[in-house]
This record gives structure tokens, sequence and C-alpha cells, in this order.
């Protein structure tokens, strides 16, 4: 009898619409003719409202890879028929609720296996300042970081310029502000002086109560693949190149403004680095099955340095993750093949 796979997808978070298309590349490579005879389909849908559907509603927001007209109706813990009969889930949610141990946690307790981290490696991965401390504890190099929580950003007036003071003092400018859990670059700023620094926490701290403020670098960006459990393999190594200050959220969604170069052309040396940093980041944070390590190479000075690991990466047709398998010698459908093979042995 075939493997029932509930490709779990949508999801309450910013990257809804790319959970869609993800789930329908993943829904084609499970109709190849090798993976069809091992495996059955069971969209289930999770409308932005945070309501699981399953039924004609899941594969037709499949089909359509667009949201449905429609929210969810009914209670958040009622959950379609089919999700009964799963043998393993395919969750394929970006960002918030979904990327972040939530599901992870509700799948474990359904006591039903599925693909990706767990609990802990897909919250450690989510939050920016859990993954650099235990990045940090592994000894992998990273640029200059503080964290800080928003009560001591929007509190009194009085503390407000001193933490303005800190940060000049222990990170300087330029600096990155970043909201901790969150992802394709949403709130998001460079800060270059003082007041662009006061906004740019101002705005982190409207998206999460935990903030990073990092050094910022001038660096070529690249991003390597990681699959496996215990013992990882790392892809051939990409490259991300655009002419906006930084990989903002209107450079990495809008069509032509960034070019990815597959292999990356970075000496022979740092490649090999950049693989080895790859898979003890991995490590570092506990994932499983996949992630996608994006590192900073500093050309001026030949220092590479982590930036952060995405437990559930874009998985669309035209994403990195899948395209650096590709190159290295692992067809999309055969990928997909190999990740929900690594979640049942993983709950083995
Ligand atoms: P996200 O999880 O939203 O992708 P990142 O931490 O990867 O957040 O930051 C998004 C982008 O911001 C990076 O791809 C890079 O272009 C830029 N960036 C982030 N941190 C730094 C830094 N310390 N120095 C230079 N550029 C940075
Ligand atoms: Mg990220
Ligand atoms: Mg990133």
């Amino acid at each position: 009898t075939k493997i029932q796979v509930g490709l779990l997808f949508g999801g309450r978070s910013g990257e809804h619409e790319v959970s869609i298309r993800s789930a329908a590349a993943i829904a084609q490579a499970l109709k190849t003719e090798d993976n069809a005879q091992k495996y059955d389909l069971t969209p289930v849908y999770i409308h932005k409202n945070g309501i699981w559907e399953g039924g004609e509603t899941a594969k037709s927001v499949l089909q359509q890879q667009t949201p449905p007209h429609s929210e969810g109706s009914g209670n958040l813990w009622d959950f379609p028929p089919e999700a009964t009969q799963i043998d393993v889930w395919f969750p394929i949610l970006h960002g918030p609720n979904g990327e972040d141990g939530t599901v992870q946690g509700l799948l474990t307790l359904m006591q039903v296996p599925f693909v990706g981290s767990g609990v802990l490696g897909s919250a450690m991965g989510m939050d920016k300042l859990a993954m650099k401390t235990a990045f940090a504890q592994a000894g992998l190099p990273q640029v200059t970081y503080k964290g800080v929580n928003r009560d001591k950003i929007w509190s009194s007036p009085c503390v407000f310029p001193k933490l303005c003071d800190e940060i000049e003092e222990e990170i300087g400018y330029p600096c990155f502000v970043k909201p901790a859990n969150l992802g394709s670059s949403v709130g998001i700023s460079k800060a270059k002086a003082r007041s662009e620094l006061e906004t740019a926490l101002d705005e982190a701290a409207s998206y999460d109560r935990r903030i990073i403020i990092e050094k910022g670098i001038t660096a070529r960006e690249v991003e390597c693949a990681v699959l496996g459990n215990d013992d990882p393999q790392a892809s051939v190594v990409g490259e991300i190149s655009y002419n906006t200050d930084f990989y903002d959220y209107e450079t990495k969604y809008t069509e032509g403004k960034a070019e990815l170069y597959i292999p990356s052309p970075l000496p022979d040396k740092i490649f090999k680095q950049v693989q080895e940093i790859a898979k003890q980041a991995f490590i570092a944070v506990d994932a499983a099955g996949l992630s996608r390590v994006d590192i900073f190479y500093e050309e001026a000075t030949g220092e590479v340095y982590l930036n952060e690991i995405n437990t559930l990466p874009g998985f669309t047709m035209t994403s990195m993750y899948p395209r650096l398998w590709e190159a290295t010698g692992i067809s999309f459908p055969e990928l997909v093949d190999r990740l929900i093979q690594l979640g049942i042995q993983r709950h083995q």
C-alpha cells in the first residue's frame, strides 16, 4: 500500500503565498512516475486565519496557486477528517506559526512522522538570538551582535537614549536592526546614524518582542543547502547578487531584482569552508531533514560569517534550496522522496 503524505501548506504567516507555491511544486513532484508508485498525496490547507481545510478547497488552492476567496470557517481545533489517515506529514510553511516549532509540536503530539526539523530545531532556527547563541557555542564565526527586548525600546524616555549609546559603543554604524522571529527581511533596517537607529529600533519592535542589532558588513551573500538528519550533507554553494542596498523584501520578491549564481564563483577554499559551516550550523541548532544556511563572505578580509539558518526554506520550482540540490545531482522529485524518507527515519 502507498504511503499517505499529508502536504500541509498556507498558514498564518506573511509568507502564505510562497508556501502555496512551494506546496504546488512538491505536489507536482509527487506525481512523477517513481514517486506516484510510493506515495499518495493528501493536501491540507491552512487558511490565513489558521483554520485547517482539506478536500476540494485544498486541492483547488494547489491548482490555482492562490488563496481562496473565503476564509476558513469553524473551529481552530477541528481538523479535516483525512488528517487522521496521514502516514507522514510534509509541512511546507514558512515563517511564524509553521517554521518555528508550533506546527511541529502539534504533529509530534499527533504521533505522526513529519518532514523537517522537530520542535527544538525549528524554534532555534526561527529566533535569530537563540540561533546565534547556539552558533556562538559551536564556535562558528559571526558578526558582533546584541539582543534587546522591546520594553527597553518602548519604555521610559530615559532608558532609550542609554540603549542607543550602548549600541553605538558595542556595534557602531552601519548596523542592522532586526525582529528576532521573522523572515523575508520584514521589519529589518540598516542604520547609518543615530536618527536612523532610533527609527529602526521602533520599527523592529513593532514586529517582535525580541530584537537583534548586528554590525553591518559589506560582503557577498552565499547560500548552502543541507540535507540529512544526524550526518547531513551540504550542496554546492550558490550566490545572490543585487543592486539594492541590501537583500530586502522587495529585492527578494521582485522578478529580476536579484540574480542567482549556481554554483557560486567563490575561491575553492572558501567554497569548502562555507559547506563545512553550513553543516555545523545545521547540527548546532538540531535541525533535521532540510535547511538552507546563509553565509556572508567578506572579500576584503577573506573572512566568512554565518548569517542564518532557515529550516523551511522556499521550495518553489525556482527557489534556491531545490536548485542547489539540482546542481549537486539530486533532482526535484528525488529530493522530495529523500525528505519524506528522512522524516520517516527520524521518527522510527
Ligand atoms: P531574513 O531572515 O529576514 O532573511 P537576514 O538576517 O537574512 O533576515 O537579513 C536579510 C538581509 O539583510 C540579508 O540577506 C543581507 O542582505 C542583509 N543583512 C542582514 N544582516 C546583515 C549584516 N550584519 N551585514 C550586512 N548585511 C546584512
Ligand atoms: Mg531568514
Ligand atoms: Mg535571510
